[in-house]
């Protein structure tokens, strides 16, 4: 018998998205082949450097910045995200109601820990980007997935999240600019999420980190600002938009009736203290990153890269048979389907496993952000034309050995 088991919490979290198919390709790798990578948001590696005044100031404020600090991070730094938001409509916030996260994913496992006992359950939407997924089932709770509609611009499907409120619901996520679909909510669609979640006396949590990746003029509205009577936690950080994800820093924002939620809050206050603090130079690219000139703009407009590479990619995919796909109006992701009557696709980690033994092409399935059939991956937007064109060649290439009709 195994003398150090997994443990028993851990028997159903998964993160495929850095699962066994991602050890392949660093297995791969070491032994020196070149692996061509769709399969992660993770942009500076892709030349998409920091602005030069967050590196600055991270280095200017180094010398002072060697202590811990205090537990929900620094005041200067909570200040600026309190301001930003307040211009944004969120007006029942002061810096006692943010905390800053070693990323956003920090902020993800606490909230999940300090909300959920055991069979407690939250609304995450299907697809999800899987850590929340993982989190909530860490702690103890129930995952329930409520479905987003491809006929329907990816958008959350407002009768099955009613079909699945149950009385051990708490939350509700919603992650808007959405990962992996790309989708971008209207106004519309987060005010009939608000009116259930009123109705039903639950939490918000909104995960809007790729609120500032938006294409073809896409509006993004922060639900919280919408839902000013419910409690709302909006998360939020530095990896995608300032491209600085291994800076760790992300913050999460508590708006509304908090009176309702001192346990909850009690609890963040002690998760937060338990791991004393983030890191405390990073912090300090904080309000240079939320005020002024927003440098992302450069990628996301006509003639910018990401907007490129987005229109390429989807160009590409979409004129490989078979292959269908929404046009993302957010973030740096899309979630294409193949049609299974054409290819013969029974197992989708299958599927990307082998994509990545014979053609190098690193991709994550769908089944890895809790998708319920093995019709989809997900690609990543991030590389360069000339890689994307080279790795959707060898992807259509490849699957015309499944096909079957
Ligand atoms: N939320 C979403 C929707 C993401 O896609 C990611 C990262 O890809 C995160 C949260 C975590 O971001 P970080 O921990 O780098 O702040």
């Amino acid at each position: 018998m195994e003398r150090f088991p997994k443990t028993d919490k851990l028997t159903h979290v998964r993160y495929d998205i850095r699962g066994p198919v991602h050890k392949e390709a660093l297995r791969l790798e070491e032994e020196g082949h070149k692996i061509l990578k769709l399969n992660i948001g993770n942009p500076a590696p892709f030349g998409f450097d920091a602005p030069a005044e967050i590196l600055v100031d991270v280095i200017r404020n180094l010398p002072t910045a060697q202590g811990y600090c205090d537990s929900k991070g620094l005041y200067s730094a909570r200040k600026a995200i309190v301001q930003y938001y307040q211009l944004k409509g969120l007006l029942d916030i002061d810096v006692n109601d943010v905390y800053i996260g070693n990323g956003v994913s920090e902020l993800i496992t606490m909230s999940m820990q300090a909300l959920l006992n055991d069979g407690d359950e939250i609304l995450i939407p299907m697809p999800d980007y899987p850590l929340w997924t993982a989190a909530a089932t860490l702690a103890g709770g129930k995952a329930v997935h409520y479905l987003c509609d491809e006929e329907n611009e990816w958008f959350p499907d407002i009768e099955d999240i009613k079909a699945k409120i149950t009385p051990n619901t708490k939350a509700i996520l919603v992650i808007n600019p959405n990962n992996p679909t790309g989708a971008v909510y209207s106004r519309q669609i987060l005010l009939d999420i608000v009116e259930l979640a009123r109705q039903h006396n639950l939490i918000i949590f909104a995960d809007e980190i790729y609120e500032k990746i938006l294409y073809d003029g896409a509006v993004h509205h922060h639900i919280a600002s919408l839902a000013p009577d419910l409690l709302t936690v909006t998360y939020n950080g530095l990896s995608k938009a300032y491209r600085v994800a291994g800076f760790r820093q992300g913050w999460m924002v508590l708006n509304g009736p908090k009176q309702q939620a001192k346990g909850f809050i009690e609890g963040l206050d002690m998760l937060a203290s338990m791991r004393l603090c983030a890191n405390t130079p990073m912090q300090h690219a904080i309000q240079t990153a939320l005020g002024g000139y927003q440098s992302i703009n450069e990628f996301i407009l006509p003639g910018g890269r990401l907007l490129e590479q987005r229109n390429k990619a989807h160009e590409l995919l979409t004129q490989i048979p078979g292959i269908s796909c929404v046009k993302p109006k957010g973030a740096m992701y899309m979630f294409p389907k193949i049609d299974t009557e054409m290819y013969s696709i029974k197992d989708d980690q299958k599927f990307v496993f082998d994509l990545l033994q014979q053609e190098r092409v690193l991709l994550v399935q769908g089944s890895g952000f809790n998708w319920h059939k093995p019709d989809h991956f997900r690609v990543v937007t991030l590389p360069y034309v000339h890689q994307l064109e080279e790795a959707i060649t060898r992807l259509g290439k490849f699957l015309q050995k499944y096909r079957q009709d």
